[in-house]
């Protein structure tokens, strides 16, 4: 298991993540711990629906999205590496969002409501993918932490000050 790195201030999780180039044993060996952190993250209550790299103090471009989260489908774990967003819809949404290495720290943040994006899978074969709903949100979500970038940035000054008052930033 791997030690989820906490704090809106942590240097490597404001770090944007370097592209990754060899897509060997080493890097399935890592995917692998990140999707069992994700879904038992050492002392914390909830079981994660994303991780991104930087998070287990990995500055390299690999994120993990769950697909079909609170649709009737089964949840489908998908392992990103390199990804890039094509297209962006005006459209947006507006959700609740937390995140591991935030523990307690939950907010609404808008983001487009559609993309359509790129990524390389664990053999290093480009795959092209369209999501919308909560897919769109996750990999949005994830994205950002590869560009050193995390959810609480997109609140408000006084939603910032309220979750720094209760501690939880
Ligand atoms: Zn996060």
């Amino acid at each position: 298991m791997l030690t989820i790195l906490t704090g809106e201030d942590n240097k490597i999780l404001r770090t944007p993540a370097k592209p990754v180039v060899n897509f060997d044993e080493k890097l399935a060996d890592t995917v692998d711990l990140m999707v069992a952190t994700m879904l038992n993250p050492d002392g914390q209550d909830v079981t994660g629906i994303g991780l991104a790299a930087p998070q287990v103090g990995i500055t390299e471009q690999i994120i993990i999205v769950t697909l079909n989260v609170n649709t009737k489908k089964d949840p489908k774990i998908v392992v990103m590496m390199n990804p890039e967003i094509l297209e962006a819809s005006e459209a947006t949404t507006n959700y609740e969002e937390g995140c591991l290495s935030l523990p307690g720290a939950y907010g609404r943040v808008t983001r487009p409501a559609k993309v359509k994006v790129k990524w390389q899978n664990i053999n290093g074969n480009w795959c092209e993918k369209k999501f919308d709903k909560w897919d769109a949100r996750i990999f949005l979500h994830e994205y950002d932490h590869l560009i050193g970038k995390m959810f609480v940035d997109y609140l408000s000054h006084k939603e910032r000050a309220k979750l720094k008052d209760q501690g939880k930033l």
